[in-house]
């Protein structure tokens, strides 16, 4: 898995502070309920870390603080800032940015969410 350049760990960032400080988009910290699993076994209930909503109009991301918030974070986002990614692209990118971001830039990036929660 190639680590991502600067240039683009910086573009992520930008672009995701700019979400966050955006007055339309919500920002929670809070336990979520166990969903349904969308696999096979469907009566099975999975755990949710962190979830991306979005109305037409309104968008929210939220992030349970019980499990691990700052690859919740990278993730949500992802989904915000590209729609139409699927699952498997969210999380595999999810892994980069977790495996590119310096200490600092992750330590900002928290800091940014969680001084916009609302
Ligand atoms: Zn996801």
């Amino acid at each position: 898995m190639r680590k991502l350049s600067k240039k683009e760990v910086s573009t992520f960032l930008k672009k995701a502070y700019r979400f966050f400080k955006d007055k339309r988009n919500q920002l929670l910290f809070k336990k979520l309920p166990k969903e349904k699993s969308r696999s096979k076994k469907k009566h099975r209930l999975v755990t949710v870390m962190g979830k991306y909503d979005c109305d037409g109009y309104n968008e929210t991301i939220s992030v349970d603080y019980r499990y691990e918030i700052v690859p919740s974070i990278i993730h949500e986002t992802l989904h915000a800032l590209h729609e139409k990614w699927t699952e498997k692209k969210v999380y595999k990118e999810e892994k980069r940015y977790l495996k590119s971001l310096t200490q600092k830039q992750a330590l900002n990036l928290l800091r940014c969410f969680l001084d916009n929660l609302r």
